[in-house]
């Protein structure tokens, strides 16, 4: 079994709903299809919910009307026979009557959730219908009914596996099961999601629990670039990565993938490809256990940093201070991306702001404590960096006069990290670029 993620991209237009459906229908075997959203639909719905959460009504009411209106055109274009073009007008009101329901009730976190929660429902429902239309047999396989996180918002592997496991032998005639992205149930058995880019997520997670053949990631382009295509004019993709590689850039800002995808799949070694829904023929990337050694391969970028330094001079000789210091940040659920350290003082970086001022505030008890918010972790990534030659003699002629504030390195295998003010990343990403894979700046 395979399982086929296709993004909001790759569905955001009837065309290419159309186009994804006959690369599925033409896919050899059994696959499980994780759909987006399309494009677009979770920024509106994150903008009704906040308006909605801010008494906006009438603001919410009128980007409903919008979305609404998008959703008949799409499925207009979509249908073709007048059975299906009802059938596809009575999906739109059925799920903006849900909208306008929802928003018309006291409006809180757990109905923004609901909200968000539509685009993937309606999104599965088109392609499902699309399919039948096209008399291609499939099942809608509900991720509401497997796929969950608990309390530490952390998915429940062991249990989607089990779930999957009970659901799965009932649809075993069909080789098409299509099933939503990002949603998921919380540990109070309500909907949530698995935060803004999730689908991918979902994949990996599908595609662990079930032990597939592989994961394919379809989006817009074609497959892991060396650098991010967004800053950078001249980028190329990477035909090869180790999950480690890929682990690393996803979770330092390569926006083609949720932060967490390669975690789930690699526990388990199955291969993620990443492929280009616009360019099928292109090779894309390979992200498994096998990859090449001592070289460069990509460089990402991760904003809305924060670094702490924290200056004591009772650091000095003590031991058992490093730990008291990270335990106030475990007491907080707040990761710690990258340290640095020395005999009186210690940076860390952290990318989530909700405890902050708790935390500063316990902190100030060892000593003086100095916050810089608006840092960039740039992470260049490459299997057995050490194998290299003149890795970091590289890096600091290629960024020149760009004014590094930490670097780590030798914590992995795999990555060399520097923090940077936020304003100095597009330069470094260029300089990085040119320096370091000779594809200009
Ligand atoms: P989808 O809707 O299919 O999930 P995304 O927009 O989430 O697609 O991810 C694909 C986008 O990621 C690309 O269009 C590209 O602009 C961006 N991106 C950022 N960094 C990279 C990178 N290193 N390699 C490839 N794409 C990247
Ligand atoms: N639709 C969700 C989002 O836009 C999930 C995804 O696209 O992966 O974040
Ligand atoms: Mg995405």
């Amino acid at each position: 079994m395979q399982v086929l993620k296709f993004g909001g991209t790759s569905v955001g237009k009837p065309d290419r709903l159309i186009k994804v459906a006959d690369l599925v229908i033409g896919a050899a075997g059994k696959k499980i299809v994780v759909l987006s959203a399309l494009s677009g639909t979770t920024n509106m719905l994150v903008r009704i919910g906040e308006f909605l959460l801010t008494g906006k009504k009438k603001e919410a009411d009128d980007e409903i009307g919008l979305l609404e209106k998008h959703y008949q055109q799409y499925a207009g274009v979509l249908f073709t026979s007048s059975e299906y073009l009802a059938i596809g007008q009575d999906i739109v009101s059925r799920y903006f009557s849900l909208i306008r329901l929802l928003a018309a009730g006291a409006f809180d976190d757990r109905s923004y959730r609901e909200l968000l929660a539509q685009g993937e429902l309606a999104s599965t429902e088109f392609f499902y219908y699309h399919l039948r239309e096209r008399k291609v047999e499939s099942r809608l396989l509900p991720a509401l009914h497997f796929m969950s996180i608990d309390e530490n918002q952390e998915p429940e592997l062991e249990k989607i596996s089990e779930r999957l496991k009970a659901l799965l032998p009932s649809m075993s005639q069909v080789d098409i099961l299509v099933t939503q992205g990002y949603i998921c149930r919380n540990h109070h058995n309500e909907i949530d999601n698995l935060k803004r880019g999730g689908s991918d997520y979902t994949a990996s997670l599908i595609g662990a629990a079930i032990r597939a053949e592989e994961i394919q990631i379809w989006t817009d382009i074609d497959g892991m670039h060396n650098n991010d295509p967004r800053v950078v004019k001249k980028t190329q993709p990477i035909a090869e990565l180790t999950f480690d590689e890929a682990s690393e850039l996803a979770y330092f800002g390569a926006k083609i993938l949720h932060p967490s995808t390669i975690v789930p799949a690699q526990k388990y070694g199955v291969p993620v490809r990443l492929k280009n829904t616009m360019d099928e023929k292109a090779p894309g990337t390979l992200i498994s256990d096998k990859g090449t050694r001592g070289e460069f391969k990509a460089i990402a970028a991760k904003d809305n940093i924060i670094a702490i330094n924290i200056k004591s001079s009772r650091m000095l000789l003590a031991f058992g201070f490093l730990r008291r210091v990270f335990e106030i940040f475990e007491k907080y659920k707040t990761p710690i991306d990258m340290i640095s350290t020395s005999e009186v003082a210690v940076s860390v970086t952290v990318d989530d702001e909700s405890h902050l001022d708790k935390i500063i505030s316990e902190l100030q008890h060892f000593g003086t404590i100095e916050v810089d918010k608006h840092q960039t972790i740039i992470c260049i990534v490459g299997n057995k960096l050490a194998e290299k030659k003149r890795v970091l003699a590289d890096v600091f002629q290629s960024l020149g006069d760009v004014p590094v504030r930490m670097v780590s390195y030798g914590g992995s295998h795999n990555n060399i990290s520097i923090l940077v003010e936020t304003n100095q990343k597009e330069k470094s990403l260029r300089l990085l670029n040119q320096g370091l894979f000779n594809l200009g700046e």
